[in-house]
This record gives structure tokens, sequence and C-alpha cells, in this order.
């Protein structure tokens, strides 16, 4: 079998490895091979230029696994989030550009049932736009999302949103109010890596397609996502989030991981 040969056999099977995995889910500590299944799924989903919103179908992909990941290994933990507990989305949060335009196709259809529209998003975004995360801190800015204290997005809120899960409210009240900044809060470690598992395969992916990998502040990259065209512009290349500050980079360690995987994938081809 020629090296070409071998090559494409490896990648179909990694394919059906990371069909498996958007069926099955990951587990809490998955094998490379798995995150690398999932990885040339996403990377196929993000070079389909067939698919003018491939960036948002790669976005919900992920949500997609970290779904089905968290249902079939629960938290052991108490956890105390509850529809209707808002105080965690009075805090920074950022997501991909995937999720970005995810977001913002949703908002644009004529499906986003409770959701604000886009210009009140646009007006409250606003509010949150170049403030970092101690200048958010205990100033009680929602989120552009939030509705009566829920979030108005569920199904296509970002990761760093499900990975939140707090076991003790009173921490929550606490850094809301501007008394503990991330005190004592108790956060289940389960979903922090669901949620890591999910974003490296997708960093990965978008690395390999020389894509962007860098996360933006919510109000803000909301605001260059709802743009004319935004996605359109992002994939062929365009800075779309342009002026707007990056969440700080992954740890090197979850940096490197990225890296192998995107030149794992650029040999497959
Ligand atoms: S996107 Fe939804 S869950 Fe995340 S902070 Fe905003 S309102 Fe809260």
């Amino acid at each position: 079998m020629s090296d070409r040969q071998q090559r494409r056999q490896k990648k179909h099977q990694l394919h059906q490895l990371g069909e498996t995995v958007l069926k099955r889910g990951l587990p809490q500590a998955p094998a490379p091979e798995a995150l690398l299944g999932l990885a040339v799924v996403l990377r196929g989903a993000l070079a389909d230029t067939n698919v003018g919103d491939r960036a948002s179908r790669a976005a919900e992909i992920v949500h997609k696994v970290f779904e089905i990941s968290a249902k079939s290994t629960p938290s052991k933990l108490d956890i105390a989030c509850r529809k209707g507990c808002g105080y965690c989305c009075h805090t920074w949060v950022s997501a991909t550009a995937p999720e970005l335009f995810l977001i913002a196709r949703a908002l644009q259809s004529a499906n986003s049932g409770g959701a604000p529209g886009r210009a009140a998003v646009l007006d409250r975004a606003g509010k949150t736009a170049g403030l970092d995360i101690t200048q958010r801190f205990g100033r009680k800015i929602p989120c552009a999302l939030l509705v009566d204290d829920a979030c108005s997005m569920y199904a296509e809120r970002p990761t760093v949103c499900r990975q939140v899960t707090s076991t003790e409210l009173a921490a929550c009240i606490d850094e809301y109010e501007g008394r503990d900044f991330n005190g004592d809060m108790i956060v289940s470690r389960l979903y922090l890596d669901h949620a890591r598992n999910c974003r490296i395969p997708l960093q990965a992916a978008l690395a390999s397609l020389d894509l962007p990998l860098a996360s933006y502040e919510l109000g803000s990259g909301l605001t260059a996502a709802l743009g004319p065209g935004a996605e359109a512009a992002w994939l062929s290349g365009r800075d779309t989030f342009q002026g707007i500050t990056p969440a700080p980079a992954e740890p090197t360690q979850i940096q490197q991981v990225i890296h192998r995987l995107a030149t794992a994938l650029v040999a497959l081809g």
C-alpha cells in the first residue's frame, strides 16, 4: 500500500472514530485518537465550501458532543445551577468565533424564540464592550443574552457557559456582589474537562485550516459576528474581530495538544 493510500485509510478510520464520538460523546479523559477523530470530522465540516455557515455548524457539532458527553458521565457533585439563577451571567464570558457566529445566526433567524432582537442585543452588548474580567467584577452588567435571569440562547450558549457549574450558590452571589472574585466557588471539574475536550479538536481543526483560534468577550464578539456577511468574511480570511482584544490564550500545555492535533490533521490531508 502506498503512503497516500495509508494516509487515506487512516483518515477514514479516524473519521469513523469521530462519528462515534458524535453519537456517544467523550469520556472525561479521552484517548488522543478520539480527540483526533473528532478533529477530523470538524476539519471536514469547516473545509466544506458548499456550506456557507460551516463555522456555525462546527460549533453546533462541538456543543452536541459536549451535551452527550455530559449526559453520559453526569457529575456526582450536587450542582447548584438552576434556571432563573443568572448570577454568573453578569460576569465576563468569552466564546470562540464559530460559537459567536452560531449565536448570531440564531438571533437573526425567525426561530430565535424569546431572545431579544438584534438591535436590543447590540445595545446591551455595547455595555460590556471593552471591559476586561476585572472591570466586569461586581458591576452587575448582564450578558446581552440574559432575559428574566435565563439564557435566551440556551441551546446556542458557548462552551464556556456550559462548563461553569457551581456547587456553592453563596460563592456565586459573593462574586456577583463584588465581594469575592472567584473566591471559594467550586465548579465541577467534569464539565470543565468536557468543554476543554470539545474545544481542543475545534481549535486544532481551525488551526489546520489557518483560521483564527481566538475567543472574544461575548458582547464585543457578538457585535462583530452580527455584522453583514461576518461569517463568510471570517471564513475567507478577513479579520472580522479586528480591534477586539482576544481572550487570554489557552495554557501552554493545551496549546501544545492543539498544535499536535493540527499538525496531524495537515499530514492526513
Ligand atoms: S450566553 Fe447565556 S449562559 Fe452565557 S452568560 Fe450569556 S445569558 Fe448566561
